[in-house]
């Protein structure tokens, strides 16, 4: 029988995958299930990038591009973190890639060795860990609890630098939490970085344009100039413009980092897929109004989940700033049983209650470093998530 390399036993399959699976297959066997496991928008690619792409096929660009994208996306690339960010970056200073998941795996591939420390805060992306483990670095995981708004503190990362550590990554708007810092906690974080020039940045920017507040989003290149030279910033089209089957990522960042990352890249895929470069090119550049209708969609649900989750005793949830997650705290419905006399122990008990109990997928705290608390999805119909409110509601009023 097939033995798989080390690399792979040491990881595991994705959690949030796992668990939409078995939301699946539930599904398919005919049970009445409320999915909120999902990762990615329910609204469709805007039909004005689906047309973008049907003209690049029409114009013949369906063959292999340059391993660092085409220049029509590296431009949009640039001109979006400018528009945004206010950051200019040159065009040795950006690649792209089937995805920030691929970009975010290439970068630590092309960087990390012999058990380099790569600072993680949790809660955390469930594949931050395990990419840097099949790239054989150590992640070194900070717990940011929601007492401190599952946000990282310049004290909590001045104690974990050490003479190995290699990089640290942000994440912000975060998923599983929405959690994002202002500019006034990056400058404090920046202070510390600033003190340890060793240490590189992985931010994942990812969810930036999923943002809830008034005062526009930053990031920590904005916030602290002098970083740039030591700063990844990713990025894609997934979220924000509802294409994660296009499969575009991007980062920006120092040009030796990036020659390395197209390096393993032209080993590995050449390039991601013409047509959707082409899209995603088309959805940076061109009318942005998806983005602040959606964002005005996701909010309105985020209002009205967190309200009705706030009200059902034993769950508190911290308002997100940003993305399309709830991380609610279940420590008080821990110790207690359910009708069929079991007892909730932990966060994994918790989501399994709920879907067996009332028919409700979600992910349990534990997979993303932090419990117990869950993590819902927001990116589904008011009428879904009202829903799976009234269930869990039901359910934790079942509980004794
Ligand atoms: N980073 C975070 C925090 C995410 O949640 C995701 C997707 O779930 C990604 C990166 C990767 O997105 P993509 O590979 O679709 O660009």
């Amino acid at each position: 029988t097939f033995v798989p390399a080390s690399r792979v036993s040491r990881i595991k399959v994705s959690p949030s995958t796992a668990a939409a699976a078995r939301a699946r297959e539930l599904k398919a066997a005919g049970r009445d299930i409320v999915d909120l496991t999902v990762g990615e928008p329910d609204f469709d690619t805007p039909d004005n990038i689906k047309a973008a792409a049907h003209a690049a096929i029409d114009r013949g660009e369906t063959k292999y591009t340059a391993v660092n994208g085409t220049p029509a996306l590296r431009k949009a690339i640039i001109g979006d973190i400018k528009r945004r960010l206010g950051l200019s970056y040159g065009d040795n200073e950006i690649c792209v890639g089937g995805g920030a998941k691929q970009i975010l795996f290439l970068a630590l591939m092309a960087s990390v060795e012999n058990d380099a420390e790569v600072i993680i805060p949790a809660p955390y992306w469930v594949s931050y860990p395990d990419m840097v483990i099949a790239n054989e670095g150590k992640p070194v995981i900070i717990e940011c609890p929601q007492e401190a708004g599952f946000k990282l503190t310049p004290e909590a990362l001045e104690k974990v630098i050490t003479p190995k550590t290699l990089w640290l990554i942000l994440n912000a708007p975060s998923n599983p939490t929405g959690a994002a810092y202002d500019r006034s906690e990056l400058e404090a974080l920046g202070e510390v970085l600033l003190r340890h020039p060793h240490v590189l940045v992985l931010s994942d920017d990812i969810y930036d344009q999923v943002w809830f507040k008034d005062e526009p989003m930053t990031t920590l290149v904005a916030a602290v100039p002098e970083l740039k030279e030591r700063v990844l910033l990713t990025n894609g089209v997934s979220k924000s413009y509802a294409m994660t089957g296009w499969r575009i990522g991007y980062a920006a960042g120092p040009a030796a980092l990036i020659a390395a990352i197209n390096k393993l890249q032209s080993q590995m895929s050449s390039c991601p897929s013409s047509v959707s470069q082409a899209a995603a090119a088309y959805a940076l550049s061109s009318d942005q109004s998806f983005v602040s209708e959606s964002v005005k969609v996701y909010k309105e649900r985020r209002d009205y989940a967190c309200s009705r989750l706030n009200a059902v005793p034993g769950l508190s949830c911290l308002v997100p700033d940003g993305a399309f997650y709830l991380f609610p705290n279940c420590a008080g419905v821990i110790g207690k049983k359910t009708p069929e006399g079991k007892t909730i122990e932990t966060d994994l008990d918790f989501v399994l209650y709920l879907l067996d109990g009332v028919g409700v997928a979600a992910l349990q705290g534990a997979a993303y470093g932090i419990s117990p608390h869950f993590r819902l999805s927001i990116a589904t119909s008011m009428e879904v998530i009202t829903q799976a409110c009234d269930r869990i509601e039901r359910a934790v009023a079942d509980l004794y």
